[in-house]
């Protein structure tokens, strides 16, 4: 990640320097027009509850009140710069937003963002986005998250080496637990046809799969492909042809 250092000694990332002043208002605006945004952003105490209480703070170069304070500013520099690389700590626990004791929620601030972020098609978000691909493809083709054979250690080096462990034996563990889990480890539970095709009308209707083919047009097209196939069995379904 580059140096953000967002607080006393402010020092925007080489990236984004060169980005036209008026594209930065542009993207800001963007955010701030999101019809959620006035609910999510109130006033603040600089009291720093919401930075004491987040999760991402303890590992990363992060913080929700430096969001807060950003947007009361109208800090466009920094507030752009943030939505490259930043604003991808954050876990969405919401932990600020229970706490905050001006009602401000500045995780659903970070989720607009985010979604400007995608909308904007931005090449760092593109880049950090590209270990969830396979993420993205599990839960859009099986309405599922990550399935248990997904846990591999190489895959996700950052969970540490307890993974190992856990992988041994995998299925058996599996089929160990007393509730109706498919039996499988390819899928965390079953969900119904009828299911995924719900999702992908909310996906839909949304703006969900644009915005994934902005972000990657290659996993949209494999993605794709499934969801038109599993359409047209849902069709021969109910047209009661299969
Ligand atoms: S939602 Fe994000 S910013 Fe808020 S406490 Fe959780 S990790 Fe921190
Ligand atoms: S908890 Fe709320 S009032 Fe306190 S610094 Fe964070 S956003 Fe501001």
């Amino acid at each position: 990640m580059d140096e953000h250092n967002y607080g006393y000694n402010l020092s925007i990332s080489e990236k984004t320097k060169m980005v036209p002043w008026e594209e930065k208002v542009r993207v800001v605006e963007e955010v701030k027009s999101d019809f959620r945004f006035k609910e999510y952003l109130f006033g603040c105490l600089n009291c720093g509850v919401c930075t004491a209480s987040c999760p991402s703070n303890k590992f990363f170069d992060f913080s929700p009140r430096e969001i807060v304070q950003r947007f009361l500013e109208n800090d466009v520099e920094v507030l752009y710069d943030m939505m490259h690389e930043y604003i991808w700590a954050c876990s969405q626990c919401f932990t600020c937003w229970i706490r905050c004791p001006f009602g401000n929620n500045p995780g659903g601030l970070v989720a607009i963002m985010r979604e400007v972020a995608v909308r904007n098609a931005f090449e760092a978000t593109k880049e950090l986005l590209k270990p969830y691909g396979r993420v993205l493809l599990k839960v859009m083709t099986t309405g599922n998250q990550l399935s248990a054979d997904m846990l591999q250690p190489d895959l996700f080096p950052d969970w540490g080496p307890k993974m190992a462990d856990i992988m041994e034996d995998l299925k058996a563990k599996r089929l160990a637990i007393p509730f109706d889990i498919g039996k499988s480890v390819k899928t965390a539970w079953e969900v119904s046809l009828e299911t995924i095709i719900e999702l992908y009308t909310i996906w839909r209707e949304t703006g969900i799969f644009e915005m994934l083919e902005k972000l990657d047009p290659n996993l949209y097209n494999v993605i794709m492909d499934i969801v038109e196939e599993n359409e047209e069995r849902y069709q021969k379904l109910y047209e009661g042809e299969e």
